[in-house]
Order: C-alpha cells, then sequence, then structure tokens
C-alpha cells in the first residue's frame, strides 16, 4: 500500500472491513508533530484530544522517539521468562518520581485496572483476612476505567454494558463524589475503594474538594486500599504529577498508562507498596508483552520529558490561561466550564443539540476535539502546548461557540 489515497477512498476502506466500535470524525491523520496533526490532503489541525492524554509530551516528541527507535533495533521483547536491561531502569525512574516500593507493569489501561483489582482481591485475603471469594471494591457511578467484562461489570454506562453480560460480581457502586455515600456502603469484606480523581469520559467531573481526604481517611480507619485509577489524571494532565496531590494524600495504589506510554507504544502499570505487591507470587499473574524493553525504554523517556521539559507546571499555567480566555466567551450555549490544569471540559446546555456538532464545526475551523457524552467538549491538548497556540486557538473556538446554531 504504498500509493497514496484520498481520504473519502480510506474512510469507506475503514467503514467496510472494519467493526464499527467507534463514531471518529472523519479526518483521516496521516502525520503529526509536537500539538499538530496532518491529514492525507495534508490539512493541519490543533490536537484538543492527545488521544485521550496518551500524548501529553506531544505528538513523535524527538527524545520518544529516539528512545522506541534505539530500542527497538537493540531488542525489543524476550517476556518476563527472562530479564532485560531495561525494566529496572523503567521501574527506578517511575518510583524515583512518584514515590512507592514496586511497579507491576502492563501494556494497556484496563490490563492495569484489572491487576490492580486482583491485588486488591488477593491482598483482602490473605492479608485482611476476608472471607474467601468475598471480596468487595466500592467504585463510583460515571466511572470510566476500560472494556474488559470484569470492569464494564461496573460500570453505569448502559452503552458499555448492554449485551455483555452476565456480569462480575464483587463491586458496589456509589454516587461520585460523595464521601458519606461510601461510608455507608462499607461492610466488613470491603478490600478497596476505586476510583478516578476526576473522572475524564464521564466529562470532566470533578469531586467536591476534601472527596480523596475522605477516602484516604475511610481507609485509613478500616483498613481499606484506596486505588486511585490515574491514567488519564496522571503525568501531568491535570496541573500536578498526581491529580491526587491537589488533597495532598497518597492512595495506597496508583495505575498509571496512556502518557505512560509517550504518545508511541502502550505501556500501563501498578505502583503500590511490597506489603500489597508482594501477594503476586511468580506465576499468579503477567503479560506475554509486559515489561518489555521496548516498552520499559519509552517509558523512561516519556517520564524524563515530563520531569525535564517542566510539563506539570506547564499543565498547570497553560490549564489556567485556556480557561481564563474560555471563560471570556459569552456563549448563549455554554452551560458551564470545569476544568484542572490541562483537563478541560465545556459543558453545554442541553438545547445546543449536542457537543458532536460543535466539535464538526472545530475540525473545519483546524482545531480537534471530541465530545464527551451529549453534551461537553472536552479540551485536553498535549502539554507542551503554548501561549501562542491557545491565542491562536481561541478565536475559532470562540467562532464554533457563538455561530453554530
Ligand atoms: C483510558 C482509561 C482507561 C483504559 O485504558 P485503555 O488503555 O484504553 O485500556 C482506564 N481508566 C481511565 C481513567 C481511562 O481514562
Amino acid at each position: 500500500m504504498t500509493q497514496n489515497y484520498d481520504s473519502k477512498t480510506l474512510i469507506d476502506l475503514e467503514d467496510r472491513l472494519g467493526a464499527h466500535n467507534y463514531h471518529p470524525l472523519d479526518v483521516v491523520c496521516s502525520h503529526a508533530s509536537g500539538v499538530w496533526v496532518y491529514d492525507v490532503e495534508g490539512n493541519k489541525y490543533l490536537d484538543c484530544l492527545s488521544a485521550y492524554s496518551a500524548v501529553n509530551q506531544g505528538h513523535s516528541h524527538p527524545r520518544i522517539t529516539r528512545a522506541l527507535v534505539e530500542q527497538v533495533g537493540k531488542l525489543a521483547i524476550v517476556s518476563r521468562a527472562f530479564r532485560n536491561d531495561q525494566l529496572p531502569l523503567f521501574y527506578k525512574t517511575l518510583l524515583d518520581l512518584i514515590g512507592y516500593e514496586q511497579v507491576l507493569p502492563m501494556n494497556t489501561g484496563v490490563e492495569a485496572v484489572e491487576t490492580a483489582i486482583k491485588a486488591a482481591r488477593k491482598w483482602a485475603y490473605t492479608i485482611k483476612g476476608v472471607p474467601h471469594d468475598q471480596a468487595e471494591i466500592i467504585v463510583a457511578e460515571g466511572n470510566f476505567h476500560g472494556r474488559t467484562t470484569t470492569v464494564i461489570s461496573f460500570s453505569t454506562e448502559a452503552q458499555y454494558r448492554d449485551g455483555f453480560g452476565p456480569y462480575m460480581p464483587g463491586f458496589v457502586i456509589v454516587p461520585y463524589g460523595d464521601v458519606d455515600a461510601i461510608a455507608r456502603a462499607l461492610t466488613p469484606h470491603t478490600a478497596a475503594i476505586l476510583i478516578e480523581p476526576i473522572q475524564g469520559e464521564a466529562g470532566v467531573v470533578i469531586p467536591p474538594d476534601g472527596y480523596l481526604r475522605g477516602i484516604r481517611q475511610l481507609c485509613d480507619d478500616h483498613n481499606i486500599l484506596f486505588v486511585a485509577d490515574e491514567i488519564q489524571t496522571g503525568l501531568g494532565r491535570t496541573g500536578k504529577l498526581m491529580a491526587y496531590e491537589h488533597e495532598d494524600i497518597r492512595p495506597d495504589v496508583v495505575i498509571l498508562g496512556k502518557a505512560l506510554g509517550g504518545g508511541v507504544y502502550p505501556v500501563s502499570a501498578v505502583v503500590a507498596s511490597n506489603e500489597i505487591l508482594d501477594v503476586f507470587s511468580p506465576g499468579d499473574h503477567g503479560s506475554t508483552f509486559g515489561g518489555n524493553p521496548l516498552a520499559a525504554a519509552v517509558a523512561q523517556a516519556a517520564l524524563q520529558v515530563i520531569v525535564e521539559e517542566n510539563l506539570v507546571e506547564n499543565s498547570a499555567r497553560m490549564g489556567q490561561y485556556f480557561r481564563e480566555r474560555l471563560d471570556e466567551i459569552d456563549s448563549p450555549h455554554i452551560d458551564h466550564v470545569r476544568s484542572k490544569g490541562l483537563m478541560i471540559g465545556v459543558e453545554l446546555k442541553p438545547e445546543a443539540g449536542g457537543a458532536r456538532r460543535f466539535c464538526e464545526a472545530l475540525q473545519e475551523r483546524s482545531i480537534l476535539a471530541k465530545e464527551t457524552h451529549e453534551h461537553v467538549i472536552r479540551f485536553t491538548p498535549p502539554l507542551i502546548i503554548d501561549q501562542a497556540i491557545i491565542d491562536w486557538a481561541m478565536p475559532r473556538i470562540r467562532d464554533v461557540l457563538l455561530t453554530v446554531s
């Protein structure tokens, strides 16, 4: 397939040959650099989705790309049946950065969520003393933790569940943002509370101040694990390295993914204490590709770029700038704006007719954003964005929010 095909041909081919489990904007991307994405016709767009925060460091970051290319030419995978020279260095880079004692590497985000669930359950049986097969994990309404059959079992989104039963038991769902609801749901069998510090897929839902501290307190009082899914919120997205830092607490288990792969390769991980991750013995759990040297080399570079390019601080500053400019837009369609750092959601009024139309209008004005649920436009550009680019984008965003009717 060396010939160049136009967008229409490629869209037709994709729709004819592929399963229809996505509804993408009809932009056929062929290359990208930094915050900019180009389609096959050569049109240039500002990426305001960042692959759901997998591209926090920007597209094709030179240093991350170099790490990938150099490593793939040396050693890509041997499986965990043998050791490799990159995995321990990845562990050290990650733990030096965020603390904690052990890492368990996987590939996709949901695999790391599954790993955390397994860890919490086994911890409950072997350390806390919950009777066999009775462990409960408390989760929040509106959660998004991925798409496996176990994880969709505790989704509250009908579309993610319907038709995919029977469902995995052992999960208790409570309203998001309500510590008292968690307290009421506790039983002697509660192993863990699994939450997103900010709910991304639910539409950038930010819990009330004190929510994470309240959960920390409950977990301390009742010997329960606080498991934070930072796959989307972590690694600088919200203006802190980890979103839990906004409330000065530390969860017991942290789940990372997306930007851990530097926008080039899937890498995920669970980090926790020795006590928790020591529940795993050889053979208990694993993944053929998890912890391979290519992933480990990429993840080291991905983390180093976040630190050395001050992307966390830039996310905080540019997030505030982006937010202030958005707040200046006086559109009849906007209900309100929610944001932390460069995780920004514009909630439209129901009568605006849905966020999809606005995202299509943004695409016509060279900005790629994705609607989240019906009424939220999410803006999550790469964390390398600067003021000049936001100034370039804002008249276009304003135009869309004022003129689409
Ligand atoms: C994206 C996401 C996941 C799932 O990650 P995958 O790599 O798609 O499996 C889990 N939790 C949160 C909060 C996410 O945003």
